[in-house]
Parts: structure tokens; sequence; C-alpha cells
């Protein structure tokens, strides 16, 4: 069954890790989508990915700069001028650093909290305005089991991912009188890039404290990504799904 069949769809961070196995999950439920990544080498790569494995893929590749308002309202523009609508807004793309607080630099917080929470509202801004006027619409961001229990290093990653849960709600509450659902997904571990990074010691310890025994793979993620855009979630807004195995780390 085809989900998103005739939805278009704008997935941020859609090069690799959870944000790629969104778009191919997207793609293969009959959704047309724009990837967007940070430079275009890496969108390349991925649309190549793409169509090597379904040359029929309505997919398309944009490299906006998501800190910039006018960037961001183009990249949705574009896509609306080549598939006709923005269904589906995803605000995946992000950034983590694991500095301790005493040596955590206060330009390396604002890094983060740029691309992490400040792209998401320029994202779901100019989405919703787009999806007011189609009638309505469907924002989801991708949030982290770290926003339910913080972490004990890295302080600026847990903080932009509580900011996006609050960020969801709000909006979910604000939107939803114009039919537009905002829901976030929280991955827990999950094998991307992003984990590939970390050293032994620190993910095996990580792995033991899983219930499911387990890290997540990008397309457990992405599962859930498809259900909140679908219309099985039409009753759904303004919740952070947890797809991370039961951890409490
Ligand atoms: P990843 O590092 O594999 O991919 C990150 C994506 O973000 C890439 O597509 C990259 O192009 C994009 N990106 C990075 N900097 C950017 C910038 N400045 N502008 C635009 N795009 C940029 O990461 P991932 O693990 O797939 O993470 C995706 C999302 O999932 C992130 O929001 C992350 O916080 C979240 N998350 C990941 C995990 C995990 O264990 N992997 C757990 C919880 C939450």
């Amino acid at each position: 069954m085809e989900l998103l069949k005739g939805k278009t769809a704008m997935v941020t961070g859609g090069t690799r890790g959870i944000g790629f196995a969104v778009v191919k999950l997207y793609l293969n439920n009959g959704a047309s989508v724009a990837l967007c990544g940070s430079r275009q080498e890496t969108v390349d790569k991925a649309l190549d990915k793409l169509k090597a494995e379904n040359p029929d893929y309505k997919v398309i590749g944009l490299c906006p700069d998501l800190q910039n308002p006018e960037e961001v309202a183009k990249a949705i523009e574009v896509t609306k001028e080549t598939f006709g609508a923005l269904d589906i807004m995803v605000n995946n793309a992000g950034i983590s650093a694991r500095d301790k607080i005493y040596d955590y630099k206060s330009e390396d917080f604002a890094k983060i909290m740029a691309l992490n929470v400040n792209a998401v509202f320029n994202c779901a801004q100019a989405a919703a305005k787009v999806m007011k006027e189609q009638g309505g619409g469907v924002i989801l961001n991708t949030s982290s089991m770290v926003s339910i229990y913080g972490q004990p290093s890295g302080v600026g990653y847990p903080t932009s991912k509580f900011a996006v849960n609050g960020l969801t709600k709000s909006l979910a509450r604000e939107l939803g009188k114009d039919n537009i659902r905002v829901n976030a997904v929280a991955p827990g571990v999950t094998r991307t890039d992003m984990v590939a990074a970390l050293p032994d010691e620190l993910l095996k310890p990580l792995i033991a404290t899983i219930p499911l025994g387990r890290v997540g793979e990008p397309e457990d993620v992405a599962n859930a990504f498809l259900f909140l855009a679908s219309d099985m979630a039409s009753y759904v807004t303004g919740e952070i799904l947890s797809v991370d195995g039961a951890a409490m780390t």
C-alpha cells in the first residue's frame, strides 16, 4: 500500500542517515520528495544512489541554507513549482557535540541552536504559510531521546532537542485550526554517521542499557516518520513519538 500516494514532501538532512531512510521510504510510498542537504556534492551523491535504485523516483535535490529564511522559502517554492504542492515538511537536519560544560564554547552552543532550533523554526514557518494556503499539511521534526532525559555531556544538543519538543507541541496547538498537524520523532541511539563517530567504550555500555538489546536502524525511525506523515495519523498532533527501544539513558 502506498501511504503517501500523490503527496509531496521536503526532507532536510536527507543525504544520509535517518533523513535518507525517510526520503527512500516516502518515495517507496508514492510521494514526490525534495531532498535537502548542506552541500551540492552530497546531495548529488544521494540523488545518484536513489536513481540507481529506481530511475522513476520523483525526487529533486536542493541545498538551501536552512538558517536563511529567504533561502528556505525559495526551496519550498521550487518544490511547489516542481511537484505542485508541499504536503509534508520533515525538519531533520541536526548536529551534536559532546564537550563537557567546562570546555563548552559559547559559539559552539550557538551553532547547535542555529541548526537544531532556529532552522527548524525557519522551515516550519515557511512550510506552514504554504500549507495554510493549501488547506493543510504535516510538519515533522526530529527530536531525540535526550530531549526527555537530558545527557551527561554536550549540553547544547539536549537543550536544542528540548526546544524542538516545545516548538512541536506549541505549533501543534497553534496550527491545528489550519489543518496542519505537527509532530516529532524522538530516536534513540540509531546507526548513522553520528553514532559511528562514537568510540566503542561509549557505545557498548550504551547498548547494554537498551531493553531491545540493539541500536536502532535508520529504517526503524523512518517507519515512525511514515506513520506520522500519513492519514493513518490523522488525529495525532503535538506528539513526541519515541523510537528508542525503551532506552532511558
Ligand atoms: P547524520 O549526521 O547522519 O546526518 C545529518 C544530516 O544533516 C545530513 O544529511 C547533513 O547533510 C545534514 N546537515 C548537517 N549539517 C547541516 C547544515 N548546517 N545545514 C543543512 N543540513 C545539515 O545524522 P543522523 O544521525 O541521521 O541525524 C539526523 C537527525 O536525527 C538529527 O536531527 C539528529 O539530531 C537526530 N538524532 C539522531 C540520533 C542518532 O543516534 N543517530 C539519535 C537521536 C536523534
